[in-house]
């Protein structure tokens, strides 16, 4: 077996990390861990170090870690049939029993499922499907999809222009054309902070139709939004907001995606943020919860009304020109199949909701008077601690200070992960949607110190 130091220069000498500072990793500069088992909400690195695992790995292990009923419909599955295609109306039983299985769990007025493997390629499908929509309806002009600052859905070409954060554009000529970006619905950081909670769901609505009116609904094919922003600060909207958006879009016929990469499946305490929030998508993304990370699997949920538009679009142009070779792979399906059933039979999207609760209560009881504590929201398993310079004026640290970071990193040290978030000194929480209460508490009381450790 190799030794710590060799696996530390290897991964140096060969790995080239996802969102890293590559030169700092290069050189050493950087802490790295390498993680080597995990149970429950619990990683144990290889120099058996166990850290409560906050951030469910990316926000997406929603059923714990080492379940064994998804291990073993893994093994299976390669055991039986490793893999095989899904183009030309092939099919495993694996693939049709996940997309049954999803389809009974999505809002009524959705019709089908298509397999991706990443949420950012489920995205990516969905502009394809919304631009393939209008053509076939003969609205060639109506092609631009408005997304919002903050938002994030995904790292690609077409998804990282979605993505309303500039380090995930900055020096890749991001964003494309086509894109458009408006108000994030974050009333904690409003301009004005005498507008109340209505008065800035009012001011969304105005900035969206100012833009809508600017561009021309003609040319306007759809809206992507996550039902509550993660990457971009863990924010639920104000009350009120998505009846007013979803309002200003049925007016001009622009459709909506709801990016349910986080929210599907139980985060919320609800099976999607769709149902939570009254929405009425015409496309859903999934991915993350869909096989709590086992194996990689995304979808993209397409609405009957859409897809009737693409029958008809089959039915005039021929098979339709998408699709990747690993879609629907049998091994994700079987992994989405345990997962899902798990899920149900544990409870775990009330207990998202309830322990959910109980944790943001716990964390406003611990902290929520620190005067270096500006926020504490939530809604379900997602919670976010967003500190500021000044509580009475809410002025925030300079992005220099990194004080997100070092939060992050005392409440490492206390045995937690959370994630500091890329923008604003936040801390994002979003465990496994197994947590007890004593694991609730573990994560509070951690927090609590972290916070006194670094900002007194
Ligand atoms: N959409 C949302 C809302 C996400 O949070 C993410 C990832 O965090 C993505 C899309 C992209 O998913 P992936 O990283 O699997 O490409």
């Amino acid at each position: 077996m190799l030794t710590n130091d060799q696996l530390d220069r290897f991964d140096r000498e060969n790995f080239f990390h996802p969102s890293t500072h590559l030169a700092q990793h290069a050189r050493g500069e950087s802490p790295s861990r390498i993680v080597k088992t995990a149970k429950g909400v619990f990683i144990e690195d290889r120099d058996g170090k166990k850290l409560l695992d906050g951030f469910g790995g990316l926000y997406c292990v929603n059923v714990g870690y080492g379940r064994e009923s998804i291990i073993e419909a893994i093994a299976d599955q390669a055991k039986e049939l490793a893999y095989y295609h899904a183009y030309a109306g092939h099919g495993t039983e694996a693939s049709i029993n996940l997309a049954k299985m999803v389809m009974d769990r999505a809002p009524d007025h959705m019709s089908k499922v298509y397999f991706g493997l990443s949420g950012s390629d489920a995205n990516e499908t969905n502009i394809k499907l919304v631009w393939y929509y209008n053509n076939i309806l003969g609205r060639p002009e109506k092609k631009k999809i408005i997304s919002r600052r903050r938002g994030y859905h995904g790292s690609g070409l077409m998804t990282g222009s979605l993505t309303g954060l500039p380090g995930f554009q900055k020096k890749f000529d991001l964003p494309l054309d086509r894109i458009l970006h408006t108000e994030a619905p974050y009333y904690f950081r409003r301009d004005d902070l005498s507008m109340s909670e209505a008065d800035f769901v009012s001011h969304c609505v105005d900035e969206l139709e100012v833009m809508i009116a600017r561009e021309g609904a003609d040319t306007i094919a759809a809206f992507i939004g996550e039902p509550v922003l993660g990457t971009g600060g863990i924010v639920p909207p104000p009350a009120g907001y998505w009846e007013a958006i979803s309002a200003v879009l049925e007016k001009h016929d622009i459709m909506l995606i709801a990016d349910e990469v986080v929210t599907g499946f139980g985060r919320l305490g609800t099976m999607f943020g769709s149902e939570h929030y009254g929405l009425k998508p015409d496309l859903i993304t999934i991915a993350k919860g869909l096989t709590s990370a086992y194996a990689p699997l995304s979808g993209s949920i397409v609405s009957e009304k859409m897809w009737k538009v693409l029958e008809q679009g089959t039915d005039e142009n021929g098979p339709i020109g998408h699709g990747w070779t690993y879609s629907a792979h049998p091994i994700g399906a079987a992994a989405g199949i345990a997962n899902l059933k798990l899920i149900d039979e544990l409870n775990l999207v009330q207990n998202a909701g309830e322990t959910g609760a109980y944790l943001r209560h716990t964390m406003k009881e611990a902290i929520g008077d620190h005067p270096h504590v500006g926020d504490i929201r939530g809604e379900g398993m997602l919670m976010a601690v967003e500190f500021v310079k000044d509580k009475a004026d809410r002025t925030f640290f300079e992005a220099s200070d990194k004080m997100g970071y070092k939060l992050a990193a005392a409440l490492l040290s206390e045995g937690v992960i959370a994630r500091a978030m890329p923008e604003g000194d936040i801390l994002g929480y979003a465990p496994p949607l197994c947590l007890t209460r004593e694991e609730a508490d573990q994560i509070v009381n951690a927090t609590h110190k972290a916070v006194t450790t670094v900002l007194g």
